[in-house]
């Protein structure tokens, strides 16, 4: 299999691409506007072919990859069922498979960071959005966030995945590329939480700025707008 994980030191956005193989289909995940050009020489040396793009939920602090790719490689788009964005070929729901060649991945919809978050389950590993980060989980004050939602989306399916579970997050801002369930079970502090209440009131006392491009990328990621 080729994994690869890339970074958007701008956005500190992490974006996967995933292949059975030289030569085979590729898939990505979260992929950034601004980094399509690296996605693209990388499928090129390895002669793979970009079917499907996906993105965990719509934005706030980058514009998307999704449709320049769509452009450049008429790839599938696929976002969740819930999803705002106008540019999007297929809709998953909870459960539902989304394949290339021999991988599968599993769509699980975690709300609470947006209204329209999923994770993606593969294997040995999860795609978790901006549901779970490592150390910290996503901001749930904007986008129809609901901590409520998100602390039942982390306690009642992303952490009851196997404890071996790679957690692979969308973002982060610290330098760490990826932890365990197990790990962040026992070391995320907002994890650490004996009641859906206590987690509430921590969400609802980060006190945290708007990210700076959120006026410009919801839209964009709406309209796919690609600049
Ligand atoms: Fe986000």
């Amino acid at each position: 299999m080729i994994f690869n994980q890339f970074f958007d030191e701008i956005s500190f956005t992490f974006t996967y691409l995933i292949s059975s193989g030289k030569g085979r289909e590729a898939l990505i995940i979260d992929p950034v506007l601004e980094k399509t050009n690296d996605y693209i020489l990388f499928l090129k040396k390895l002669d793979l072919k970009l079917v499907k793009v996906i993105d965990t939920h719509v934005h706030a602090d980058h514009i998307s990859g999704l449709k320049e790719l769509n452009k450049q490689t008429n790839c599938t788009t696929i976002m969740g069922d819930q999803s705002k964005s106008e540019v999007i070929n297929i809709r998953v729901k909870d459960n539902e498979k989304i394949k290339i060649e021999n991988i599968e991945l599993t769509a699980m919809f975690t709300p609470g960071h947006t209204d329209c978050s999923y994770s993606f389950f593969m294997k040995d590993r999860v795609f978790t959005g901006d549901t779970l980060l490592i150390n910290a989980t996503g901001r749930t004050d904007f986008q129809n966030g609901n901590p409520i939602d998100q602390y039942h989306s982390l306690f009642e399916k992303i952490l009851k995945l196997p404890e071996q579970t790679l957690v692979y997050p969308a973002h982060d801002y610290n330098g760490n590329k990826v932890c365990t369930i197990d790990k962040q079970k026992k070391t995320n502090p907002r994890l650490q939480v004996s009641s859906v209440e206590e987690y509430v009131s921590i969400m609802k006392n980060l006190k945290l700025d708007h990210p700076k491009m959120m006026k410009i990328a919801i839209p964009a990621n709406i309209k796919g707008l690609t600049f």
